[in-house]
């Protein structure tokens, strides 16, 4: 009780009184280092906790005395340990599940890059925050734009919302064109630097797919209305639209620090060295609609998520198999997508009541997955 006290007086001020404690989770990452410097530059942010996937941690904790570390295994103790008023989850894929659901049934306030696990996870995961009553504050970007356009608004107000896409590096190619494309090629982003796993993700717009599914959970928004557009320049993060006709999107250069620190620091907006968007220099927006057919993945996760159930969780699985196997150079890029398709068409898709029923279901997508690589 004291402690939502404490939350609402912080909320009024607007600025951060007490001092937070972050876990965090995928330490080593790309959003994880990003995160370490929002941490060190704020002086009322103190990391608690820190976790890697295989790569040690003492570098990162013995500067700053952090005294809970963990590499690899189940998070959960190390979160209990730890006591964190924030969990900041940049672990990449499924494995990130234990500790949405650990910050989601307590109540502690999740930062959450950690998308798969949304993806996968989003009626458990909806429940767990229902129970625990805590913040669930998105760190992706676009989500992080929506929730801030979404702020305060009643479910009704909202027509429709619209996810921005860069479209990758295979922006404008064709199925033929991508038959060929190498691991270089797909690492190459345009606009965002990121760990490899969502780089591939990105180039194949399963990235994309995963977003239009964590909004659905994220803001309980039907995927009838929710819209995905090619934004090459990556400024225009989400927009939402309004019954009245008016629109709100949220703009700025793409720079992860943004939603990292608008997450850790909520609801304080605290400074950070990313540029000022410059306007007058001649700032153009393009859009486009995305291109189905050579990016068969987005369709792919809208149906997934339509059909409910685990269908989701396959979907996520299966793609983290066909990744991994194409950045180990034993698939093809067009075989992506085919291996989660087929996947999709063999697993039951029947709703998880449970994390063990849910990593059942994602162990079962996985098989297929594998079983499918083996044939290529
Ligand atoms: P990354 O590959 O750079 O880092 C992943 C981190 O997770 C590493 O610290 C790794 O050691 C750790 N990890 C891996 N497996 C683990 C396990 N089983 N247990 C604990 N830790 C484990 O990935 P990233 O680009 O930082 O992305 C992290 C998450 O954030 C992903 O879900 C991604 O989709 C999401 N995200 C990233 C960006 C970005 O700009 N990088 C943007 C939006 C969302
Ligand atoms: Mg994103």
């Amino acid at each position: 009780m004291r402690r939502r006290g404490a939350t609402e007086a912080v909320r009024t001020a607007r600025t951060l009184r007490e001092v937070r404690r972050i876990a965090l989770l995928g330490a080593t990452g790309s959003i994880g280092r990003q995160a370490i410097e929002i941490v060190d530059a704020h002086p009322r942010l103190e990391l608690c906790a820190l976790m890697s996937g295989g790569t040690p941690l003492d570098e990162l904790a013995a500067p700053r005395g952090v005294a809970h570390v963990q590499v690899g295994g189940d998070p959960t103790a190390l979160l209990e340990a730890s006591e964190p008023d924030v969990v900041l989850n940049a672990i990449v894929g499924f494995a990130g599940i234990r500790a949405t659901l650990w910050a989601l049934e307590r109540g502690v306030t999740l930062a959450l890059a950690n998308k798969e696990s949304l993806v996968a996870g989003g009626a458990l995961a909806t429940a767990a925050q229902r129970a625990g009553g805590g913040l669930l504050l998105p760190v992706d970007s676009e989500h992080s734009a929506l929730y801030q356009c979404l702020e305060g608004r009643e479910p009704e107000q909202v027509d429709s919302v619209v996810l921005t896409a860069s479209g990758g590096p295979f922006r404008g190619r064709s199925r033929e064109q991508l038959a060929a494309v190498t691991v270089d090629e797909a690492l190459a982003h345009p606009t965002w630097r990121m760990g490899p796993k969502i780089t591939v993700d990105s180039a194949t717009l399963a990235n994309k797919g995963l977003e239009l599914i964590e909004a659905h959970w994220l803001f309980g928004i039907p995927y009838d209305r929710i819209e995905v557009v090619v934004h090459p320049s990556s400024i225009v993060h989400g927009l939402v639209r309004f019954r009245d006709g008016a629109a709100l999107a949220h703009l700025g250069y793409p720079d992860m620090r943004v939603p990292i620190s608008f997450a850790l620091t909520y609801p304080e907006r605290a400074a950070t060295p990313v540029p000022r968007l410059d306007v007058a220099a001649g700032l153009t927006l393009s859009f486009e609609p995305p291109d189905l057919e050579a990016f068969p993945l987005l369709a792919l996760a809208r149906e997934a998520g339509e059909r409910g159930g685990t269908y989701p969780c396959a979907y996520n699985a299966a793609n983290e198999v066909a990744v991994a196997a194409f950045l180990a150079g034993r698939i093809g890029f067009l075989d992506i997508a085919a291996i989660v398709e087929e996947t999709l068409a063999r697993v039951d898709g029947l709703p998880a009541g449970s994390l063990d029923e849910l990593v059942a279901a994602d162990a079962e997508a996985r098989r297929l997955a594998e079983g499918r690589l083996v044939a290529a």
